[in-house]
């Protein structure tokens, strides 16, 4: 492939924004018309999922394409050293113009300010809403406005300044939807007339399942703030009625969040149009992991199960990837970096530990592409107290292992308990309400899942 054919790449995340809030994957809750336009001009994927569903440990795996075992950043308490090669730094010095604008979340400062970007204007930590502050290249500023028009507005001005003779790569990082969920003026008033459904899982009662599910403090009717609500509760409400309530308040700030999320695409989408470079940019929609949308009676997400696991991915190329596509193929985010590099033209390093997704993109699937993936989530009995665990899901199955220990690692709470397995069928179990591990039917597939695990804990590198 010659210089002059390489693709703009967009890569749009959000954070939190999960699959099933997406009208392209089906949602029953919203609309999100501009997202949807990515899907039906290129390809849905629908088993997309991360390695370790938490904020800063899956942005490190997208950019360095690499578990994090290897890349260091295991838990929000550990910050990526962004010496470090990654997937930004190879663009960069293969002549894309390289720009990351918006949520980095891996550290600021020191070596974890970020590298490869020509230009990088980011928020602090989490960030904030309203008015934020940014480190425009290592200087504090604050920009009055809404997050999400901020991140585009800013992403706009780049592209347009940039040198059209050359190829770009621009990391486009929302703040949105994460917590505490602050929508803005546009959208402040959506969905006020109607109720949202609830979700089939909404009254789960952890039974069935191991302790993880139940010593989780995520709960929609007992774990959300006054902060993230952002109003008492009426008075006189059975606890059914005070549930409900706290799914409300909790789903419609974190729908109209996404709204305007959605809008703020249309008018990057618009603005490819106008230019005349949208067959020549890649645009990518996802998310750094799902979220708990009152599935299971919680917000949040840090476990292998499917409502967190899962990432939305969206990509439209359409010079390569025909319109109105899908794939049951599964993708990683590790598998990012290599897709990058492999519509760049340039060949990945040896140590990256993804695949590129370019074949199944286009609808060619390799043969032998992977049919398992590995999971891991460390920081164990943390914030929301979800235990640590590792397992593996295939198409049909799932096992997960939950080892009852922090084992040292930074953000891990030093508290053991015995460890367990889950065991869930997917295709009869679908919301993972009942762990079959045990159980004389499935004893054959544990034992077939136990060694798939090990194999990709020895393939991946993550020997205890
Ligand atoms: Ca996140």
């Amino acid at each position: 492939m010659s210089k002059a054919k390489q693709p703009n790449i967009i890569f749009i995340m959000s954070d939190d924004h999960a699959a099933h809030a997406i009208s392209a994957y089906g949602s029953r809750i919203n609309e999100t018309p501009n997202l949807d336009r990515i899907s039906n001009e290129g390809i849905r994927l629908d088993n997309c999922f991360c390695t370790n569903s938490i904020c800063a440990p899956s942005r490190a795996a997208i950019l360095t394409g690499k578990y994090n075992h290897i890349n260091g950043v295991r838990t929000l308490y550990e910050d990526i050293d962004a010496r470090q090669p990654h997937v930004a730094k190879i663009l960069q010095e293969n002549g894309y113009q390289t720009a990351m604008i918006g949520k980095w979340h891996l550290g600021h400062g020191g070596n974890s300010d970020p590298t490869g970007f020509d230009y990088w204007n980011i928020f602090p930590g989490q960030g904030e809403y309203h008015d934020p502050d940014m480190i425009e290249m290592g200087v504090k500023k604050k920009f009055p406005g809404y997050a999400t028009d901020i991140t585009v507005d800013l992403c706009l001005d780049w592209i347009e300044k940039r040198d059209e003779e050359r190829p770009f790569f621009l990391m486009c990082h929302h703040k949105a939807p994460h917590r505490p969920w602050d929508p803005d003026e546009k959208h402040m008033h959506l969905y006020e007339d109607i109720d949202i459904p609830e979700p089939e899982t909404f009254h789960d009662d952890y039974e069935n399942r191991s302790y993880a599910a139940a010593e989780a403090e995520m709960r929609i009717d007992r774990d959300l703030r006054k902060r993230d609500v952002k109003a008492d509760p009426p008075e006189g409400l059975s606890p059914s009625e005070l549930k409900s309530w706290y799914y409300q308040r909790y789903i419609k700030d974190y729908l109209r969040c996404i709204a305007s999320i959605d809008d703020n695409t249309g008018r990057l989408l618009d603005y490819l149009d106008e230019k005349g470079i949208a067959e020549d940019t890649i645009v990518m929609y996802t998310s750094d992991q799902g979220f708990f949308l009152g599935d299971h009676g919680w917000y949040d997400k840090r476990f292998m199960y499917e409502e967190s696991l899962r990432m939305p991915f969206l990509v439209r190329y359409p010079r390569e990837i025909p319109a109105g596509t899908t794939t049951k193929d599964f993708a990683l985010n590790v598998d990012f970096a290599q897709t990058f590099l492999d519509y760049a033209g340039i060949e990945a390093p040896e140590d990256m530990q993804g695949a590129s997704l370019r074949p199944i993109l286009k609808g060619e699937t390799p043969f032998g592409w992977q049919d398992s993936m590995y999971y891991r989530y460390w920081e164990h009995m943390s914030e929301h107290n979800v235990a640590a665990h590792y397992g593996v899901r295939t198409h049909k199955f799932k096992l997960i292992y939950y080892y009852g220990d922090g084992l040292g690692v930074p953000g891990a709470r030093d508290v053991k308990y015995e460890p367990v397995w889950e065991l869930f069928d997917l295709e009869k179990d679908p919301y993972e309400m009942n762990n079959v591990y045990g159980q004389e039917e499935y004893l054959d597939v544990a034992e077939e899942l136990k060694n798939e695990l090990y194999r990709l804990k020895e393939q991946v590198k993550d020997l205890d």
